[in-house]
């Protein structure tokens, strides 16, 4: 059972629309069951009923034409409960509604399950026999995983066909919802980013110079071919059935087969790579629905094979794609290095399938002030490409060709925002302080060198955050001291007398180096910052002594260890610190020691708040660690995205521990997870009495604009009012009102965090 449902899943996947993935499911199912009769209901929103899309048993030219309303039959009876409804006689059950297109009058026995994704039904999927009898408790079950399996490439297809139908014109344009990941809208056009030589991430490109495509396609073929054969010859001491698999390669690439039909899909408009991506896959799905075990099991050498063209057709093509004006980067996952390769003068929004607000595509978008939607979970990727997209950062909505009304409307709050920044630009020479004078100083989130000037003009009043992963993340190999040292002392010298917070690498989690990379079951409760520093002691010592290198003559060095879990580590990270210091004086270097800092991010530092402040400087809350470890939600899974929420009161409370027990000890206590940034989230901040916060250089205004209108007495008494409350959305709902009562209202658009 469970290779034929998998087998269909695949089939499902690799459907062009909707239709298609309808009329694969139902008669594979029908034919998997033996049943007389598969079906497929969906329901239609505007219609208010659930349409008859795909059948195998029913009469065909029911499709699309036969509904039941909302309320109406047992199809109906099925999404309501949304649970199976098997009956041995359907003909004679209340609920059973007479439609005589579809021939149903014959066919007894119903068993019905309902499509449930992300908690709604989208349609029912329903097997019936001609006899009277009771499904067994084995057929239910394979069609209840059946209807659960298929929910996500159903929705998935949904949206592609709709968005392949925006090509004739149906109008209104396909709305698709993710999560705010950088707040700003913008308007612009789709560029699809994949990584190297993945055939299933090729977008849909159309090309003009049909004859230029299939020279490059050809040449990418001879090069794949010279390839394979000097591997062959490398590897002399290959086995004889490797040197076979090879040769069988080189055969399918001299066969007319692969090479003519993606040259005839080329002539077709399609750009090179989407040809080879559609002609691979067609002869992945031939063999791979053989039953010889051998034969089907080629597949994978097809795949390869398809694999090694596409490499050399990236490497073929000459000039790379040109980037529209307004680029909106749109990819299953963003990485900071496809991020950095659009020019920044064209890049006015970015599109992530994977991530969440707190997963560093959204970190990085907000850092380089861009609108930038994430966890677009049916964003049909390769589908996008050229198209025009709006992005909404606020509410986490994308719009792909939108409407004219969409359009402008957009357009209208575009200019808005750019009026509601220059206002806010008025404030950059102004302290964050509250009327009733308590000041709070900002600083900035970084971490790329190139947005140094944006974040120097923000009128912050230092860097509070300065990610060091980002640099190692552009290069191919870990940099050098003096390469670090030449970075770090570019950031410092910027912000010069202003502070500099250091941040030593923190690796491991949802932040990889592709040349140290980091495979593990639960990466985030795994090797992850001081962890893997503290066993690599060559590493951060290197980046220890850069550092503090450069740091000297600037004096505005403060360093930070992030990820501590235990007083042990902290311990540990603190000798070696020591030790560069130590190491660097005795080199002649002039140098004075840097605050040191510690991060907090786990909650056992919480209870052992005081063991960490007696220890060091200050403290740094990374309230996005710190929200994912205490409420158990990984920051970076859509699944589970809605039940993040750093104003939960269990994070509240923990703040509250963690800013007392640093002051008893005379700590200043920082908050510089993407918490600061919020504007709600500023009022209790300021109330719990933390220090500074530092926030991305698109926050900065907003959250100044809040502390200068709430005093802080204020703020301690809705404090006290939000301690009483026990969810966050009440908290986040009642702090919102309090900005709109105070003026404030255009900081906090609706669905916004
Ligand atoms: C945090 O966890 O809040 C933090 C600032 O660090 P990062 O987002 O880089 O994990
Ligand atoms: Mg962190």
């Amino acid at each position: 059972m469970l290779t034929v449902l998998r087998k269909i899943i695949q089939e499902v996947n690799l459907a062009h629309d909707l239709e298609q993935a309808l009329a694969i499911i139902v008669t594979r199912v029908k034919d998997a069951m033996g049943v007389d009769v598969c079906s497929a209901y969906l329901a239609n929103d505007t219609q208010q009923a659930y349409v008859l899309m795909a059948t195998d048993g029913l009469n065909p030219s029911a499709v699309g034409k036969v509904s039941l309303k909302f309320g109406q039959g047992l199809v109906s009876l099925v999404a309501e409960r949304a649970e199976a409804v098997n009956l041995d006689n359907a003909l004679v059950h209340p609920r059973f509604h007479f439609i005589a297109e579809t021939g149903e009058q014959e066919f007894h026995s119903f068993l019905g399950v309902p499509i449930i994704h992300h908690r709604k039904v989208l349609g029912v999927l329903v097997v019936q026999h001609i006899e009277v009898r009771r499904f067994e408790e084995d057929e239910t079950a394979f069609l209840m995983t059946m209807g659960s399996q298929l929910a996500g490439a159903i929705a998935h297809a949904e949206v592609s066909g709709g968005i392949v139908g925006l090509n004739r014109g149906t109008g209104q344009g396909v709305i698709l919802d993710g999560l705010p990941g950088s707040p700003g809208a913008a308007l612009g056009t789709a560029l699809v980013v994949y990584p190297q030589a993945d055939l299933d991430a090729v977008p849909e490109r159309t090309v003009t110079d049909v004859e230029e495509e299939v020279q490059v396609f050809l040449d990418a073929v001879s090069l794949a071919r010279s390839d394979i054969r000097a591997l062959q010859e490398r590897l002399t001491s290959l086995s004889e059935e490797n040197r076979a698999l090879f040769d069988a390669y080189l055969q399918l690439l001299s066969s007319a087969s692969i090479v003519d039909q993606v040259v005839t899909r080329i002539r077709g408009g399609s750009w090179a790579s989407g040809a080879l991506r559609d002609t691979i896959n067609e002869h992945i799905k031939v063999f791979e629905s053989m039953d010889d075990p051998y034969l089907a099991a080629r597949a994978e050498d097809v795949r390869d094979l398809g694999r090694r063209i596409l490499m050399c057709l990236q490497k073929t093509r000459v000039a790379p794609l040109p980037y529209p004006d307004k680029t909106i980067l749109v990819g299953e996952e963003i990485t900071a290095s496809m991020l950095a390769e659009v020019p920044p003068e064209k890049l006015v929004g970015v599109i992530s399938a994977r991530g969440t607000t707190s997963s560093h595509v959204a970190i990085l978008a907000r850092a380089m002030a861009i609108p930038g939607v994430v966890g677009v979970k049916d964003l049909p990727v390769t589908r996008l490409d050229g198209r025009e997209v709006i992005v909404d950062g606020y509410s986490g909505r994308i719009y792909v060709s939108p409407s004219e009304n969409v359009r402008n409307e957009y357009k209208r709050l575009v200019r808005e925002e750019q009026t509601l920044s220059a206002d806010l630009a008025e404030l950059r020479d102004l302290p964050a302080e509250t009327p009733d004078g308590w000041r709070i100083p900002l600083y900035v989130n970084t971490g790329l060198v190139s947005d140094l000037t944006p974040s120097q003009q923000s009128g912050a009043e230092g860097i509070g955050l300065y990610r060091t992963e980002f640099p190692f993340m552009l290069r191919d190999r870990f940099p050098s001291e003096d390469e670090q040292c030449r970075v770090y002392r570019q950031v410092m010298q910027a912000f010069a007398p202003r502070p500099v917070v250091l941040r030593t690498l923190d690796i491991g989690g949802d932040k990889s180096l592709p040349y140290f990379p980091i495979q593990e079951e639960n990466p985030f409760l795994g090797w992850r910052g001081i962890r893997v520093t503290l066993d690599h002691p060559e590493i951060f010592m290197v980046q220890l002594r850069a550092m503090l290198r450069a740091s000297s003559g600037q004096n505005n060095l403060r360093l930070l260890l992030p990820m501590i879990s235990s007083i042990g580590e902290l311990d540990a990270a603190l000798a070696l610190v020591e030790r560069a210091y130590s190491e660097l004086l005795e080199e002649g270097v002039a140098l004075t020691r840097p605050q040191i800092g510690s991060m907090i991010e786990v909650p056992s530092l919480i209870y052992q708040i005081d063991s960490v402040a007696k220890r060091v400087d200050f403290v740094s809350v990374g309230t996005n660690d710190l929200t994912q470890y205490l409420l158990a939600v990984d920051r970076n899974n859509s699944n589970v995205a809605s039940l993040y929420d750093s104003l939960s009161p269990a994070v509240i409370r923990a703040l509250q521990l963690i800013v007392d027990g640093a002051h008893r000890h005379g700590r200043p206590v920082s908050v510089c997870g993407e918490m600061a940034g919020s504007p709600v989230a500023a009022v209790v901040l300021l109330a719990l009495g933390v220090d500074s916060l530092s926030m991305s250089v698109s926050s900065l205004p907003r959250v100044k604009w809040v502390l200068r209108n709430i005093s802080r007495q204020k703020a301690i008494a809705l404090l006290e009012e939000v301690m009483k409350m026990e969810d966050a959305v009440q908290i986040r709902e009642y702090l919102r009102d309090v900005l709109v009562t105070a003026g404030l209202g255009s900081l906090v658009r609706a669905g916004s965090k």
